[in-house]
């Protein structure tokens, strides 16, 4: 792939930036037929280069520029299965996103704004600050880039095809609600995908909590406590002090009456922090009460946060806990963490990158 003039490249019109009924504009000069065969390229079958919609005349391939950003890093993590790329839009803003592969499943973690307002203590995301929400197409590309790259180099030993998509990148998707809606629209209704294979993971927007549940999808909601009193997680989730854990517990157990889905609770595990045997009972209390998933993961310790992860022992001694209660629990893996692609990361090496490739 080589890349354009920089000029010419910026004032070329991003074909994913462009909503899917209106790529027509794109096409002034050409047939209706060639906007539904672009929207075919875009959305069933992407490809990474515009030269490779065959079906496209050799000038309209030329016109067209489908990303609405360069890959400013590519990183290949866990022996050739988990990829992490770094994206930068024109107006300079970065965002990432991370592809892992296993025998039965693709899982791309994905980013809804660059950086993010709420400030939770121990996330790098977090820590770096808000800059900007990402538009629809902004997000829907990161999908389309990754099945893009499945169906054409693949990762070693994985399907060739995007399994699974997770809001876990930088950003809270539900204060971006509008634009993330916009873009699950397309990977739902365009796409094709399942919305029982998207999860939106959020923070605790109750507001946005309902506004998903009265959208009709069977998406999967991760609500990230980390912490099951109002004390403790309001100092290291600053929004609990506006949406306190009943409120919380309230949205959940609505989302999950209306969707029929089972709500999950996502809980970063912190040395001496949230790791002791009282916070486990409480959650477990909760987790009941909302029926939901546990997922562990022990925190990966950012540049600027005191958190340090858990010890073996207190980890084993929290699963044991919440399984002698009955509650369902996964210890997740940590998967990325050669590449800092791991939940917090991201974003954190802001500096250290080294631009490779044009998308
Ligand atoms: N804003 C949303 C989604 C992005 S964060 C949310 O908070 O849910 C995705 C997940 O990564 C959250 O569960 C978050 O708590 C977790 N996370 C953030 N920083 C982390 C860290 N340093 N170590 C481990 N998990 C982290
Ligand atoms: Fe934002 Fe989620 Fe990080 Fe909290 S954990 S700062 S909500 S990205």
């Amino acid at each position: 792939m080589t890349s354009p003039p920089a000029l010419a490249y910026a004032f070329r019109r991003v074909a994913y930036s462009i909503h899917p009924d209106d790529l027509g504009s794109l096409l002034p000069s050409e047939p209706p037929y060639r906007a539904s065969q672009l929207r075919r390229w875009l959305y069933v079958t992407p490809v990474l280069d515009p030269e490779d919609m065959t079906n496209l005349p050799a000038a309209v391939r030329r016109e067209i520029r489908l990303w609405p950003f360069r890959v400013v890093a590519d990183q290949v993590g866990d022996n050739g299965t988990t990829r992490k790329w770094l994206f930068e839009a024109d107006d300079g803003a970065q965002y990432e996103a991370v592809l892992m592969g296993y025998p039965r499943r693709t899982t791309l973690c994905i980013s809804s704004q660059a950086g993010c307002a709420l400030g939770c203590t121990f996330c790098a995301t977090g820590q770096f600050g808000f800059e900007r929400h990402l538009e629809p197409g902004e997000i829907v590309a990161q999908v389309a880039y990754a099945q893009a790259f499945l169906r054409q180099i693949g990762l070693p030993g994985s399907p060739d095809r995007l399994t699974n998509v997770v809001f876990m990148g930088m950003g809270e998707p539900l204060a971006n609600y509008n634009r993330v809606r916009e873009a699950i629209r397309r990977m739902i209704e365009e796409m094709g995908m399942s919305a029982r294979s998207i999860t939106v993971s959020t923070v605790g927007m109750v507001p946005g909590i309902r506004r998903l549940a009265d959208e009709g999808w069977p998406l999967n909601l991760a609500i990230s406590l980390h912490a099951a009193d109002d004390e403790l997680r309001s100092r290291l989730v600053p929004i609990n002090r506006r949406y306190p854990i009943s409120d919380l517990e309230e949205a959940a157990k609505e989302y999950a009456a209306k969707t029929g889905r089972r709500v999950s609770i996502e809980w970063t595990v912190m040395d001496g922090v949230n790791d002791i045997p009282e916070q486990a009972r409480l959650l477990a209390d909760i987790a009941r009460r909302i029926r939901a998933h546990v997922n562990l993961i022990a925190l990966n310790p950012t540049p600027l946060s005191t958190e340090k992860a858990p010890s073996r022992e207190a980890m084993d001694r929290f699963v044991q806990i919440l399984r002698d209660m009955g509650v369902n629990v996964t210890v997740r893996d940590t998967r990325g963490r050669d590449i800092d692609a791991a939940c917090g990361q991201l974003r954190a090496e802001r500096g250290r990158r080294q631009p490779v490739s044009i998308g």
